[in-house]
């Protein structure tokens, strides 16, 4: 275990307060309770003095520290009412609060003024405004919007629906032998046809500083419009959208300790003034009428229609003095060890002498955002076997499915980390995921036993009550984990034709394929396949209670009640990126059809 040496690199301001992480951390109450320990997740035994919560989904959302989870409930309690809107005390102080929180946010990011701060409800809403508003006004037939290719959906689609309505083309840039945008690509694909450019500074998936700089002083030399995905930047290090001099820059507050629904965009107020308005009603009015056309309000208020998250923004604030009241090189620099930490723990991880981890892209990331796949092992089946043990990390194709085409697979496992990790954290993933790699390799070897083999009972009604049986005997987690996994063993495999678009099944982070067939006396046979061993395993047990039996049968089956006996409901939840709800909602729903 490596100690914490990272603290005192840089002279502080001695307003700042000194970052210490121990002491940070106890500002997050899900991550730790008020007494220091931490809280249980899933109700699983704790290995050795380890943490029972281990959040490593901080690129999709980060913890909210006391200060902002406070805030909500003094707003509640002592200053709700609606902004601008009334002539009494409670909203003056509403509103009061509220544009102070905007011109917090000026000055975190350095705009000119408090105009070019829009409200919105995140990242994703920041962007659909500017390609619904500026890209409809200033798009036509042949246009060209240049996309890098690693970005996020909420900065693909909105230019996807937009170029489908004005004619504009997308060119997508590729990306470097590292993982950033090649510089080189771009160059090629700039020309004067080229209106506006979409670049993420950092991929939520990669953790690379692209080289925004030189892309927005190339754009504006064909005098392209450029739009920032702050989205994974804000959370990590100081932004200056003047000294970047892009044109728009999108983030959301909640991968920055704030409130979830609220982000901001920044736009440069020459832009904003002449874009039309995004949506309509409330605030963004100046003169409604039936008689004359109606007018709008000016910055910022044209572009917020209806009563804003005035809470959230308030809580917002909050976020943001919480997180500047520390030196952001500090808090950097404790990230940055805890990556390198992690990296190397992942690089030198080896099962049976062999090493495991093959990281999406070479070299360290420069936000702590790892992506990486583990040899022959599924990355939802491995993230689900984490879960039990309390560490939440994320696998699937992170909302960015052409990059995944782009790497050639299915999806990745990604660590993202925040400055309330911890390196026994590290340790602790590290020693759960080695001993998961080992029993997963147990369970590849295991001879499966062929009296137990569900499939060969399949047509014995009583293929639910073997496989109660067999969980009754079973205590804990870790056991029920591998009998799933061995019963996944069990499931005929679909031939490869039968796996395509018409038998996926949507709603799954990993693949699922269903082939639902009746014979003369109305009764229903499926068969399924996942590329996911654990699901492969629900799958069993799901087909063991849905096949062979009339439709009245299967919509008389207690689902829930069969899963909660198996001690598997979360399976059933339709949080769980597992699927295994959509597949019985499919099933269901297909024999409704009849
Ligand atoms: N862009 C990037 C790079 C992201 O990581 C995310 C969220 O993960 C988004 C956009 C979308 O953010 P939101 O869902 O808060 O709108």
């Amino acid at each position: 275990m490596i100690k914490l040496l990272c603290l005192c690199f840089y002279n502080i301001n001695s307003q700042m307060k000194s970052f210490k992480p121990e002491i940070f951390r106890q500002q997050f109450p899900l991550v730790v309770n008020n007494d220091g320990t931490t809280l249980p997740v899933n109700g699983i035994s704790q290995i050795g003095s380890s943490p029972l919560l281990v959040y490593f989904d901080n690129g999709a959302t980060t913890q909210k520290p006391h200060c902002v989870i406070d805030s909500y409930h003094t707003f509640y309690q002592a200053d709700n009412a609606n902004v601008h809107r009334a002539s009494h005390a409670l909203s003056a102080r509403a509103t009061t609060a509220f544009e102070h929180a905007r011109n917090t946010v000026k000055t975190f990011i350095n705009a000119k003024s408090n105009k070019e701060i829009i409200w919105t409800k995140g990242t994703t809403e920041g962007i659909n405004l500017i390609a619904m508003s500026l890209g409809r006004k200033i798009l036509k037939s042949g246009d060209e919007i240049i996309l890098a290719l690693s970005e996020h959906h909420a900065n693909i689609v909105p230019w996807q629906l937009i170029a489908e309505q004005t004619g504009a083309v997308i060119k997508t840039v590729t990306l470097d032998a590292m993982g950033r945008v090649d510089m080189l690509v771009f160059q090629q694909l700039l020309n004067c046809k080229t209106k506006v450019i979409c670049c993420a500074h950092l991929s939520n998936v990669i953790g690379k500083i692209n080289p925004i700089n030189e892309l927005i002083k190339k754009a504006k030399s064909v005098g392209a419009i450029t739009v920032i995905d702050g989205a994974q930047a804000v959370a990590h290090f100081p932004i200056d959208v003047q000294s970047l001099d892009c044109d728009f820059y999108a983030f959301s507050a909640h991968k920055m300790y704030g409130p979830t629904g609220l982000g901001v965009l920044y736009g440069k107020q020459s832009l904003l003034d002449n874009m039309p308005p995004y949506q309509g009603g409330g605030e963004m009015i100046k003169q409604v009428s039936f008689n004359t056309p109606t007018t709008f309000n000016s910055l910022p208020f044209k572009f917020e229609a209806g009563t804003p998250n005035i809470a959230g923004v308030i809580a917002f604030n909050k976020a943001i003095e919480f997180i500047s009241a520390y030196d952001a090189k500090q808090i950097h620099g404790y990230e940055k060890q805890l990556t390198i930490y992690c990296y190397q723990a992942l690089q030198n991880l080896k099962v049976s002498s062999k090493k495991v981890v093959e990281f999406i892209v070479p070299g360290l990331p420069d936000i702590p955002v790892i992506c990486f796949t583990l040899n022959d092992h599924h990355n939802h089946d491995i993230a689900t076997a984490l879960d039990s043990y309390g560490i939440a990390i994320r696998s699937g194709h992170h909302c960015a499915m052409p990059l995944m085409e782009y790497l050639n697979i299915s999806g990745c496992l990604r660590i993202s980390l925040a400055a309330y990790n911890t390196f026994e954290e590290i340790d602790y993933f590290i020693a759960c995921l080695t001993k998961i790699l080992w029993q997963e390799n147990e369970i590849s070897l295991a001879c499966t036993n062929k009296n137990e083999n569900i499939d060969q009972n399949v047509k014995n009604v009583q293929a639910t009550t073997i496989i109660m049986t067999q969980f009754a005997a079973i205590k804990g987690w870790d056991s029920r984990h591998r009998q799933i996994m061995l019963l996944g063993k069990q499931l005929n495999r679909l031939d490869k034709n039968y796996r395509n678009a018409q038998t996926l099944i949507s709603g799954c982070e990993s693949l699922a394929w269903l082939i639902a067939q009746k014979n003369n006396h109305n009764v229903f046979h499926f068969q399924a396949d996942s590329d996911a061993k654990i699901i492969r395993g629900l799958l069993v047990i799901v087909l063991a209670a849905f096949n062979d039996k009339t439709a009245a049968q299967i919509q008389a089956f207690d689902i829930e009640n069969y899963f909660k006996s198996l001690g598997l409901i979360q399976h059933l939840s339709p949080s769980r990126g597992s699927g295994i709800l959509a597949i019985v909602e499919k099933i269901t729903g297909i024999t409704q059809e009849y």
